[in-house]
C-alpha cells in the first residue's frame, strides 16, 4: 500500500471545511458541517456532512490523481 502523503497541487481547502456555491464563488460555511470539499486543483466533492467525510473524499481524489497522473511525485 502506498502511503498517503501530500500530493503537489492537491491541497484540501481549510482542512475539509464545508463550502457552498454562492454569488459566483465557493464560500466557506460556518453554521453547518454540511457542504462541499474543495481541492486546490479545482476539484469539488459532493455535498458531504462532515469534515471527515470530505477528508476521505480528498484522500480518494488524490489516489485517483496519482493513478491517472503518471509518474509525478
Ligand atoms: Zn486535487
Amino acid at each position: 500500500m502506498p502511503r498517503n502523503t501530500r500530493l503537489p497541487g492537491h491541497e484540501l481547502r481549510n482542512e475539509g471545511a464545508p463550502f457552498a456555491w454562492s454569488s459566483g464563488r465557493y464560500v466557506r460555511q460556518r453554521e453547518t458541517w454540511t457542504g462541499k470539499g474543495l481541492c486546490s486543483c479545482g476539484a469539488v466533492s459532493d455535498v458531504l456532512d462532515s469534515n471527515n467525510a470530505r477528508k476521505r473524499w480528498h484522500r480518494a481524489h488524490k489516489d485517483e490523481m496519482r493513478q491517472s497522473g503518471g509518474d509525478r511525485g
